[in-house]
């Protein structure tokens, strides 16, 4: 067993870390406005990755990308998410954001979407919530109901990421609502500009992310632009969904660390009532959990990466590793903030936009209590 990092590895890490501490801290709380990145600063940190040779470092390499592995995206992830100068949801400094499912497309569906979304032509946005189902997709209401060569769909998406950018949607519709998650919904890749399909409210959320809510009424979607079997979405999207836990992960241990970096530092300089913060057993002790709440969190982060890399069923690692980094780091973001006292409450310094956004992943892509859930079945069937 080996708990260092590649070579290779380590020297990207450092690369990473240089140009976050020397090019994105500094103006961390200038790059982004309530609509995302600003466009100079996208078109900065774009070329910058060029140059770092991680533009589409997640895209195989037969797309053009540079077909990395999830450790190494593991390790981009973490370095990035030391720093606020980046929005949290879909920010595109690595390359366009493809969704795993396109990879299965082939033949004409595969130019029409998966090759336009390489090129940076086309968007594409993933529609599962709904009003009344979120955590419990199996409830879905909106239908997909076969007639002839189309589907007829009928529903209301609620919270959907960059909807607004979007050219089409990866739709989760039920297809038999009597099955629920198990074999009653399908995939289907739905063009905004079909008629019945058009945007409705745009949220606003405290991390500033702007989801929308997207309405179907009487849409008619081609069966061709069904992914996969009728009743095998809910299936195929999962299937890709540890990696996005993995992801949920990385990102948190970025977080903590700064986090601890920043109390660490400032409980060094802080004196109160005659002393520094950092020789008060009640702080020493904030930041001894911190950092031991790190160290476990990355373990298990780097497990779930390697597992899955080897083509492990590390289903049940990723949702350990979801849980307790997302859990840890908005600890650690919380801990950040009462050891600064009142300046962490400004816009001053990245915590209150780390608190909010770390906040955030304890709801999104898998409430903690529902990986919780998930978590308790697999210790029932194995202990
Ligand atoms: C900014 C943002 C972006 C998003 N982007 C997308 C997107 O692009 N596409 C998309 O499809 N969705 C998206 N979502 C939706 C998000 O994934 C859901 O909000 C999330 O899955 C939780 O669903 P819900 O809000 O309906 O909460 P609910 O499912 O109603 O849950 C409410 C609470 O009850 C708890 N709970 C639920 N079931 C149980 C149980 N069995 N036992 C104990 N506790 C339980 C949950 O943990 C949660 O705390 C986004 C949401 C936000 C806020």
């Amino acid at each position: 067993m080996d708990f260092e990092l590649p070579e290779e590895l380590r020297m990207l890490k450092t690369q990473l870390r240089r140009f976050v501490d020397e090019e994105m801290i500094p103006v961390e709380r200038e790059t982004c406005t309530d609509d995302g990145l600003k466009p100079e600063w996208r078109a900065k940190f774009e070329k910058r990755i060029k140059d770092l040779g991680l533009w589409m470092m997640e895209v195989p390499e037969q797309y053009g990308g540079v077909g990395m592995g999830l450790v190494a995206s593991v390790v981009v992830w973490q370095e990035l998410a030391r720093t606020v100068a980046l929005p949290s949801r879909e920010h595109g400094i690595l390359g366009p954001s493809v969704r795993n499912i396109l990879y299965t497309l082939d033949g004409e569906m595969q130019e029409k979407y998966l090759l336009p979304v390489l090129r940076g032509e086309k968007r594409v946005c993933f529609a599962q919530t709904e009003p009344d189902a979120g955590s419990d997709p199996g409830g879905m209401r909106t239908t997909a109901v076969r007639s002839g060569d189309h589907y007829v769909v009928n529903g209301t998406k609620r919270f959907i990421t960059a909807a607004g950018d979007a050219d089409f949607i990866q739709l989760m519709a039920a297809t038999d609502r009597s099955k629920g998650s198990r074999g009653g919904i399908s995939c289907f890749l739905v063009d905004f500009g079909t008629p019945g399909v058009r945007l409705g409210t745009q949220y606003q959320t405290m991390m500033g992310d702007r989801p929308w809510e997207i309405i179907f009424e009487d849409a008619r979607v081609p069966v061709k632009n069904r992914v996969g079997a009728e009743g095998d979405g809910f299936r195929l999207a999962q299937k890709w969904l540890g990696h996005g836990r993995v992801h949920h992960g990385a990102r948190a241990l970025g977080v903590a660390e700064r986090c601890l970096q920043m109390a660490t530092s400032y409980a060094k300089q802080r004196v109160t009532f005659g002393k520094p913060l950092a020789e008060r057993q009640a702080i020493q002790w904030m930041l001894a959990d911190m950092h031991i709440e790190l160290e476990a969190a990355r373990l298990l982060v780097y497990q779930a990466a390697t597992k899955i890399e080897a083509g492990e069923d590390a289903r049940n690692d990723a949702y350990v590793c979801k849980y307790y980094a997302d859990e840890m780091a908005f600890r650690a973001a919380d801990a950040c903030m009462q050891i600064h006292g009142g300046i962490a409450l400004t816009t001053d310094l990245p915590i209150e936009k780390m608190w909010r956004q770390q906040r955030s992943y304890r709801i999104t892509e898998g409430a903690s209590e529902v990986m919780k859930m998930v978590i308790a079945r697999h210790v029932l069937k194995t202990y």
